[in-house]
């Protein structure tokens, strides 16, 4: 589903990811951990083309996503990308915000498309609130209406990049509920987080990255009981 061979990335002189080779399998999911700085979100946001790589390959479904001739637009509905400041359209209402792609971008009729958004905000709770605008709702509200935007175009992929860590501690667990059946039901995810109970839990993998490479990977159990790198036993013990 998505292959990442030999991925370098420069910002200047600045190298920022490190001959990255990840690779996931359909319905996998993978944890993204690590100190602040160690290339995270930047990892994350190249599976989306939402940066240049200077080195190396991303496959998705088999396409080369840095090929010149790639439909980047395209790509994008392949891959639903929630983030961690939300960015739901302010001006919009709850509903209009998870219609827009499909009346939009995949041109489906205002029927079809209501339908479809009011089941999506049924799924992650949120059908009363249909008619209020994001600012009237909380942030774990709002992070639960853009993973249904998200989930709108039904993307095969699904990528987060920190998604509970703007939010108060009291609204982190209605959003991992919400990936955490994602998970169940079989979605491809990459979830970059600091919620190890979550990693624990879900996770088929969990990667640990440092200074632009990845330094470590393991399934979760042996992962938090044994760490290998001396890097990811300090990170454990100062997340715990
Ligand atoms: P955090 O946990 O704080 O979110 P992260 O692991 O997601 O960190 P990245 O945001 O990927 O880290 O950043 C990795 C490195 O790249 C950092 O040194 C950062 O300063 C640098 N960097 C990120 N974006 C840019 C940019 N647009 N221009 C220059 N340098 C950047
Ligand atoms: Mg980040």
């Amino acid at each position: 589903m998505i292959k990442m061979k030999k991925v370098s990335k420069w910002f200047g002189q600045h190298q920022v990811l490190n001959d990255i080779d990840l690779s996931l399998s359909k319905g996998e999911v993978v944890v993204i951990c690590g100190p602040s700085g160690s290339g995270k979100s930047t990892l994350i946001r190249t599976i989306n083309r939402l940066e240049s790589i200077q080195g190396g390959r991303i496959e998705v479904d088999g396409d080369d996503i840095y090929a010149s001739h790639l439909n980047v637009n395209s790509l994008r509905q392949k891959i639903g990308f929630v983030f961690q400041q939300f960015n739901l359209f302010p001006h919009m209402t709850v509903l209009d915000n998870v219609m827009f792609g499909l009346v939009n971008i995949q041109k489906r009729s205002k029927k079809e498309s209501m339908e479809r958004a009011r089941s999506l905000l049924d799924r992650v709770g949120l059908l009363e609130k249909i008619n209020a605008y994001p600012g009237a709702l909380s942030g774990g509200q709002q992070q639960r209406v853009a993973i249904a935007r998200a989930l709108a175009q039904q993307p095969p992929v699904m990528l987060f990049d920190e998604p509970t860590s703007a939010l108060d501690p009291e609204m982190v667990g209605e959003v991992l509920q919400v990936m955490k059946g994602l998970a169940k039901e079989g979605m491809t995810m990459v979830c970059v987080t600091h919620e190890m109970g979550f990693a624990r839990e879900v996770a088929d993998r969990v990667v640990f990255m440092d200074a632009g490479q990845i330094q470590e990977i393991a399934d979760p159990e042996t992962f938090f009981t044994s760490p290998q790198h001396p890097r990811a036993q300090r990170f454990l013990s100062d997340v715990h």
